[in-house]
């Protein structure tokens, strides 16, 4: 089954739910090897989207959310993430395009993009401690699922565990890539607070397809 507009408000609402609600240890997982505004900014952006849904037109399509997940980061969350997320929902909108609903190879398409965005913008490679390390398991997993021909619901599910095991395997790594790279060894031994925010926001996905499947 493919995941339509109701899928892509019930992330948004959901991510909102769940950035909220692991605010805090976003915050002290930043503090510890940024400036502790992480789990403040991601909270902001997604709080700032929710009253923006209300007034989606009829016929939306999950592209329009993600673009209007995209714009709203991008004006409200600042920081490093605020830019990388907005990039990474603006290319998942323009992989998403106008279809009304996306089957698995679609939502791995939707998942590369946003990860290519990211990587263009940020320029981290795989290992250098960021929510790219998170993004990039996601995506091979969903890729790898959407193959075998799994629906998109599964195609997230795959995503979801894959983006925290890649947020679990930041937590040795040395920083290589933004604030957490001035710190340089004393990085490793702390959780890369982007990629925690990345495995929460995939897991929403997933959880909002489960959701839609059940309905
Ligand atoms: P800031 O570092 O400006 O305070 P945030 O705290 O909101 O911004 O976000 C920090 C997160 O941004 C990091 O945990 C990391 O995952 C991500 N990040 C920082 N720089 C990059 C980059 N060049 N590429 C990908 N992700 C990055
Ligand atoms: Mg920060």
């Amino acid at each position: 089954m493919g995941l339509d507009i109701t899928w892509a408000v019930d992330w948004v609402r959901l991510s909102a739910d769940v950035i909220a609600e692991h605010r805090i240890e976003l915050i002290t997982l930043d503090r510890e090897i940024g400036d502790g505004d992480h789990g403040e900014n991601m909270d902001r952006g997604f709080q700032a989207v929710l009253p923006k849904l209300d007034d989606l037109p009829a016929g939306s399509t999950p592209g329009d959310v993600l673009k209007l997940v995209a714009t709203t980061l991008i004006s409200t969350v600042g920081g490093a993430a605020g830019p990388l997320y907005g990039t990474a929902y603006l290319k998942g909108a323009v992989a998403a395009g106008s279809a009304a609903s996306l089957d698995g190879p679609a939502i791995a398409a939707v998942l590369a993009a946003a990860r290519d965005g990211i990587v263009l913008r940020g320029k981290a490679e795989s290992g250098d401690k960021t929510m790219i390390d998170a993004w990039t398991p996601a995506v091979d997993a969903a890729e790898a699922a959407a193959s075998n021909g799994s629906d998109a619901a599964a195609v997230l599910a795959a995503a979801s565990d894959a983006a925290w095991a890649g947020a679990e395997a930041t937590e040795p790594l040395v920083a290589r890539k933004g604030r957490a790279s001035y710190l340089g060894e004393r990085s490793a031994g702390h959780r890369d607070p982007g990629a925690q925010s990345t495995a929460l926001l995939l897991q929403a996905a997933s959880d909002a397809a489960s959701a839609s499947a059940g309905a």
